[in-house]
């Protein structure tokens, strides 16, 4: 039993195949729009409160610009992202370009665009002087090291490869001021999938301290923190989401203390969530094509890690059910795999499921973000297709599946004849 949820009836879906053939990725304009509207909810006490949806979770149009229309901006770290975010109208500085190890070239487009630029590291202060010129407005990323803990996915902060020390950051406001930069941020992103309230407070209050600080040794002014994404969501069934309401709360009660009491109001609170804004809103189906019993028992889909990489790649949970069969009994201990020439190329490792048949339609929940984004081509496996679910009961196809012809298309069928003699 499982308090996991699609809202599409097993005929919705079955009838949805016929047009669609599976796999696919379905998602829930009604949950996305709702989970935006408490996100800002939260933040409403702080008038320049702004989420930038990080557009490496589900980098779709439709699905930006439904963001878009719900007043979020867009957070994003290549070119390409910061091209999808100008299709959908999010514009100067409703852009934040967060990138690392970045060419000259992604810089200027950022610059041109008038996106906030966010720098991963002090040499990058010359670096983007030299190739494109220092803009207005330029936000730093911390990496606290040892002050702050990290977690499972993106690792201990003095372990990853991101943002400026503690000293640099000194060193480098101070450089930005000299060369006449005028308008400052801070930025961090120190965790990953994380669903405990406190942890995004104790970022918060980093934050403050350190805004307070460098605001008083460099005589600057910040216009905004940014407190990163990293929100999580509750993958397995029996855990909680995080209380967006009950975070913008504490973090209200720190601001009053650390900033406006201390007189650097206003300050405003920026967030890049990817995952929760739309990663429980998405569900990626595949068809039971084969079982089999051999020293294990296993349920084969007709998709495969090309199409949702997280449990191969990070062991990450993702809760799989059966189309019809959510109510009845999980007695059928089993792994849940995809089609890969890689044994790693399964949704779910003994896991119990209802008795499952050839046909029936698995339910992969929580696909949503970093589901088919993530998505690649090994073994020439096709990418599948993207359907939204409209407010209205109506589906639609947001980006259609991958052809041979897709997957051929960077191939030269003429060169190679002559090439081999
Ligand atoms: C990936 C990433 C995000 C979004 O992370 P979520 O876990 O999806 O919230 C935000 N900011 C940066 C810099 C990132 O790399």
């Amino acid at each position: 039993m499982s308090k996991k949820e699609i809202p599409l009836s097993v005929d919705a879906l079955n009838a949805l195949t016929e047009t669609y053939p599976t796999p696919f990725h379905i998602y829930d304009e009604r949950g996305i729009r709702e989970n935006a509207r408490l996100l800002q909810k939260a933040f409403s006490w702080n008038s320049g409160f702004k989420e930038y949806f990080a557009v490496k979770a589900t980098p779709n149009p439709y699905i930006l610009s439904l963001l878009k229309a719900e007043g979020f901006g867009g957070d994003c770290s290549s070119y390409p992202e910061m091209v999808l975010c100008d299709k959908v109208g999010m514009r100067g500085e409703d852009v934040i370009f967060t990138s690392n190890d970045t060419p000259a070239y992604e810089y200027a487009k950022a610059k041109e665009m008038g996106a906030i630029i966010n720098l991963d590291d002090i040499s990058h202060i010359a670096y983007l002087e030299d190739h494109v010129g220092l803009p207005e407005l330029v936000c730093c990323r911390y990496n606290p090291g040892p002050l702050k803990g990290g977690n499972v996915i993106i690792g201990k902060p003095e372990e990853a490869k991101y943002g400026f020390t503690r000293e640099q950051l000194f060193e480098g406001y101070l450089q930005l001021r000299d060369k006449g930069v005028k308008r400052f941020g801070l930025h961090t992103m120190v965790a990953s999938n994380e669903l405990e309230v406190d942890y995004f407070v104790e970022t918060a209050q980093l934050l403050f301290e350190l805004v307070a600080e460098l605001s008083r040794t460099l005589g600057i002014t910040f216009e905004f923190v940014n407190l990163g994404g990293g929100i999580g969501i509750p993958y397995r069934p029996e855990e909680e989401p995080v209380d967006l309401l009950a975070l913008g709360e504490k973090i209200r009660v720190l601001y009053e203390t650390s900033i406006v009491q201390a007189g650097l109001a206003p300050l405003d609170i920026r967030l890049e969530c990817g995952r929760m804004v739309t990663g429980p809103y998405g569900w990626l189906i595949g068809r039971v094509l084969h079982k089999k019993e051999t020293y294990k028992n296993y349920i084969g889909l007709d998709a495969c890690m090309a199409n949702l990489m997280r449990p191969g790649m990070y062991g990450a949970y993702h809760h799989v059910s059966i189309a019809g069969k959510e109510q009845a009994s999980c007695d059928y201990l089993c792994d849940v795999t995809g089609s890969l020439c890689e044994n790693n190329d399964k949704f779910a490792i003994d896991r119990s499921m209802p008795d499952v048949e050839v046909g029936d339609l698995a339910i992969i929940h929580d696909a949503g973000a970093h589901g088919h984004s993530m998505g690649f081509n090994y073994n020439a496996k096709l990418r599948s297709a993207e359907l939204l679910l409209r407010e209205n009961g109506e589906v639609v196809q947001i980006r259609r599946a991958e052809t041979m012809d897709d997957y051929f298309t960077t191939l030269d069928f003429n060169g190679f004849e002559q090439f081999v003699v």
